[in-house]
């Protein structure tokens, strides 16, 4: 059996609390509640030299991070102190949640560039910027390709075009690159017409 950090087999055998690691236990509970990040209280027990669990000079991250959820510690420090700190935990972990989502937002550019196709031979869409400071969308192969291109559209479509075209389609007042990328497969575009492709019922079914 692993005796956990803060505590000890004595003579008899049994297990009791190491006081000594014990204030340390303490201590890294009220240094998280304080406000410090992992990292930083690992800084700080390294250079008040405190020795890790390991007997190493460092502590790591994950060792403050399973001591500081470590139900056998709820008695050595006190169950209010580790129900707050369960608490500022959980208040962390939705807390770096949101920066991810922020982190993974679309910008409207990247959203069209997957989703635009050509209606004719079915290849991507490309952004371009013309001389006149207006963005346009053209199939890639006329783009690579001009007047060599296999593919025989060639329509553009103006960005701003693109977009109104559809936010009318969901109804919405301001073009949103996050709902386009949850609800659209794909959107085709030929001389005559533009598609919205939806992504299947059973997706809209799994999000909801
Ligand atoms: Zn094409």
């Amino acid at each position: 059996m692993i005796i956990p950090y803060g505590y000890l087999k004595d003579i008899s055998g049994e297990i009791r609390i190491d006081e000594e690691k014990a204030k340390t236990v303490r201590l890294i509970y009220n240094l998280y509640l304080e406000g410090l990040s992992l990292n930083r209280i690992a800084a700080y027990l390294f250079n008040e030299k405190f020795v890790s669990p390991s007997g190493k000079s460092r502590w790591t991250v994950q060792t403050i991070d399973n001591l500081i959820s470590n139900e056998k510690y709820i008695y050595m420090i006190t169950p209010e102190l580790y129900a707050k700190a369960q608490l500022e935990k959980q208040k962390r972990t939705n807390k770096s949640a949101d920066n991810k989502r922020k982190t993974v937002r679309y910008n409207s550019n990247d959203v069209l560039s997957g989703l635009l196709v050509c209606g004719e031979c079915g290849k991507n869409y490309r952004r371009i910027t013309r001389k006149d400071g207006k963005i346009v969308w053209r199939c890639a192969d006329r783009v690579e390709n001009g007047k060599q291109a296999v593919c025989q559209n060639n329509h553009f479509i103006l960005e701003c075009q693109a977009k109104r075209i559809i936010c009318d389609y969901f109804e919405i007042d301001q073009f949103d690159a996050s709902t386009v990328k949850d609800s659209v497969e794909r959107i085709e575009i030929s001389a005559n017409e533009i598609v919205i492709i939806p992504k299947s019922e059973q997706c809209f079914g799994i999000a909801l």
